[in-house]
């Protein structure tokens, strides 16, 4: 299984089955909540994709500081359990 079919899969284990992951070298790492879409800039990114991942799993902006922010707690908490789940044995 490649990088790829593996991220995937994850998806498919989060609830996100209708979601897709594109690569593309000219854009950055990207989670695109309204098109269910995450976008990568290269397939060996493992951590930036849980990152992208976690944007999915907690969509809702949480204000910090200035403008809108959304690496707030509740996406904290859920990057959290991503990175225990899926990198723990590595
Ligand atoms: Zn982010």
């Amino acid at each position: 299984m490649n990088d790829l079919q593996r991220m995937m899969e994850i998806l498919t284990e989060n609830g996100l089955a209708d979601w897709t992951i594109n690569i593309d070298p000219k854009s950055q790492a990207y989670c695109w909540i309204s098109q269910k879409k995450i976008t990568l800039q290269i397939e060996d990114c493992f951590g930036l994709f849980l990152h992208e991942l976690a944007h999915a799993l907690a969509p809702e902006p949480e204000p910090l500081g200035k403008g809108q922010h959304f690496h707030g707690g509740h996406w904290a908490d859920k990057f959290t359990d991503l990175v225990i789940r899926y990198m723990a044995e590595k």
